[in-house]
């Protein structure tokens, strides 16, 4: 599985709702995942017969398909260059092997962005070509701008062509737009190079050398564009970079910011925190503007029509400059009736999202230690005989599935002071059947079935192991390892997430308690090797000292050599140009079917 942790969320109403939700997702390990996408069912929470959608911040791996997505909340999206560089960060924990997969790095906005550019890749088209597409569609339909807050996205295609859904945040209305031959407007790329080039900041072919991996049209929106910069503005003169408020370029931005109530919280901070800046140093005539823009009240149009069309670097540039490989008429719009519903759309409007901030990742405080246990998880599928061996001798970790010998496997290890040994063979029966009613279906974290014994069974007695292992498992049974039945050694635990049985020695259990940095380690034997893999992988964590000696020895011998440390390769070694003794050579390739590197 990939890391699915509980959250608990708030809905507007101030009500707490559990969810299990995601931080990382593997899809060759979780190919469900990206079904559910797909289906608009995925961070889905029932609220009082209203379905809400759940924002937060996770990465998207897809090596089969190339694909590395980090998905933000939609509220920060003037943080693209941030998100950008973060991703970059996080593609630097992949091992080589990995990391040369990956074909397709893009930051999206919201399950929306990141299901869009899912429905591309599968038809076989450019994403970046779906965006510049829309900004045709919005050529052919201008009415598609007469409402604030549009959200246009891909939603399919099919045997008609590109289906766009275009809704609005704060609007019931709802278009379907065809786009008929996707295919022709994508095939011309150069066309669509010149006409993107023809954007100066917002070429979204030239996006990569500059770090950036947003490709969506909101970056061609003057509003969005502008809170965007005003972000880096403020960011610049905390660094000790102030704007030049007199310049063209830093009017024009002023210009297209949204007003008053159309701003955003970081928008209305940023303009606060350049608002005591013009304070400080008298500038009489920002503080008024600023101000006015803070507090003006004026119609809210995102798409500011009435600017100079060729001043900005923004849609109006693209109208202007639509390619011949566009054939007017292309578009087809069709209203849609969101009484409907289904129709293959999700029309949640804004009130019916709860968004989950970036910054507040509940379960682990860093993405990139995230994604180098995901890589552990990803290296242990690899070679499952070799590390689930030494996860066996090593540190004692069994699990079992709760089958006739699964079960007779795992109570053995109890020993006779279990109460076991001891019983008929029918008695055995009857207690295998409890112990598979005590693991129940899995996928929840924590007991949801209670055996029921009839009294002067051996499941009552006191001190029968396998009951006492059930009740001393509970919820969250990894943060409450220090409790779990121990006998010979050895700890015993139920597994709720999986709805299977595990063993480990006593040893270890102490170890993940007192020297590594989270008691998650003792969930299961799959998430303490990925664990240990994330530390062993991490040379800033001050806990990785902790790691036994013996420990580091297998990880280096096995897994490879960091990178840090290492002997360079002498020159003339074939391969040594490529990669000056950056990377341990491997003796197994980590990720399995990797391309020759
Ligand atoms: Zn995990």
């Amino acid at each position: 599985m990939s890391l699915m942790h509980p959250y608990q969320v708030t809905d507007r109403n101030g009500v707490r709702h559990s969810a299990t939700l995601a931080d990382c997702l593997n899809i060759q390990r979780t190919p469900a995942a990206r079904q559910s996408i797909l289906d608009r069912t995925f961070h889905r929470v029932s609220a009082e017969g209203a379905e809400m959608q759940v924002e937060k911040a996770f990465f998207y791996l897809d090596l089969p398909r190339g694909q590395a997505f980090l998905v933000q909340p939609p509220r920060e999206r003037f943080k693209h260059v941030d998100a950008s560089a973060r991703l970059e960060r996080m593609l630097g924990v992949l091992p080589d092997s990995m990391r040369s997969q990956v074909q397709y790095l893009r930051v999206a906005y919201g399950l929306d962005e990141l299901r869009e550019k899912i429905v591309a890749a599968d038809a076989g088209l450019d994403d970046r070509a779906i965006e510049l597409m829309k900004a045709a569609v919005v050529h052919d339909h201008p009415v598609l701008l007469t409402r604030a807050r549009l959200r246009l996205s891909l939603d399919r295609v099919d045997a008609q062509g590109a289906q766009f859904l275009a809704q609005y945040d704060h609007s019931p209305k709802a278009f379907n737009v065809t786009y008929a031959t996707p295919e022709l407007f994508c095939g011309d790329e150069r066309a669509l190079k010149n006409w993107s080039g023809t954007m100066d900041r917002n070429d979204l072919y030239k996006l990569p050398e500059r770090g950036d991996h947003w490709v969506n049209y909101r970056r061609f929106l003057p509003s969005q564009d502008a809170l965007s910069q005003l972000h880096v503005a403020v960011s610049d003169l905390a660094k000790g970079k102030p704007p030049a408020p007199a310049s063209k370029a830093f009017q024009s931005l002023l210009a297209r910011l949204p007003r008053g109530s159309g701003l955003s919280s970081q928008g209305k901070q940023d303009l606060r925190a350049l608002f005591l800046w013009a304070k400080k140093k008298n500038l009489q005539k920002l503080q008024d503007q600023l101000f006015e823009l803070r507090f003006g009240v004026t119609l809210e149009d995102s798409w500011y029509r009435n600017d100079d069309k060729n001043d900005i670097d923004t849609l109006w540039r693209l109208l202007k400059n639509l390619p011949d490989s566009h054939v007017e008429g292309n578009a087809r719009l069709s209203e849609i009736s969101l009484d409907l519903g289904g129709g293959g759309g999700s029309f949640s409007a804004s009130t019916n999202e709860i968004e989950i901030g970036s910054t507040e990742l509940a379960f682990k405080e860093r993405f990139e230690d995230t994604l180098r246990h995901e890589v552990g998880h990803a290296v242990h599928e690899a070679h499952p005989d070799l590390v689930n061996g030494w996860l066996w001798e090593r540190f004692g970790w069994a699990i079992f599935e709760p089958t006739q010998a699964g079960i007779d496997d795992w109570v053995a290890q109890m020993g006779a002071g279990s109460g076991w040994p001891a019983l008929t063979a029918t008695q055995k029966t009857q207690m295998r059947s409890l112990i598979r009613q005590a693991c129940g279906a899995g996928s929840v974290w924590g007991p949801t079935v209670t055996p029921n014994a009839p009294s002067g069974s051996p499941w009552r007695v006191a001190g029968f192991g396998p009951r006492l292992a059930f009740e001393q498992s509970g919820d969250s049974w990894y943060e409450k390892n220090s409790q779990w039945y121990r006998a010979g050694g050895k700890a015993f635990a139920f597994n709720f997430w999986y709805g299977t049985l595990m063993c480990v020695s006593e040893a270890t259990l102490g170890f993940i308690n007192t020297r590594m940095p989270d008691a998650y380690a003792a969930m299961s034997p799959g998430e303490f090797f990925a664990e240990i893999y994330a530390l062993f992988y991490d040379p800033g964590n001050p806990k990785r000292k902790n790691l036994p000696a013996d420990v580091m020895k297998w990880l280096d011998r096995e897994l490879g050599q960091l990178s840090a440390g290492r002997e360079a390769m002498p020159k003339s070694m074939v391969g040594a140009k490529a990669r000056p003794g950056k990377e341990a050579p491997r003796r197994r390739s980590q990720a399995g079917k990797g391309k020759p590197t």
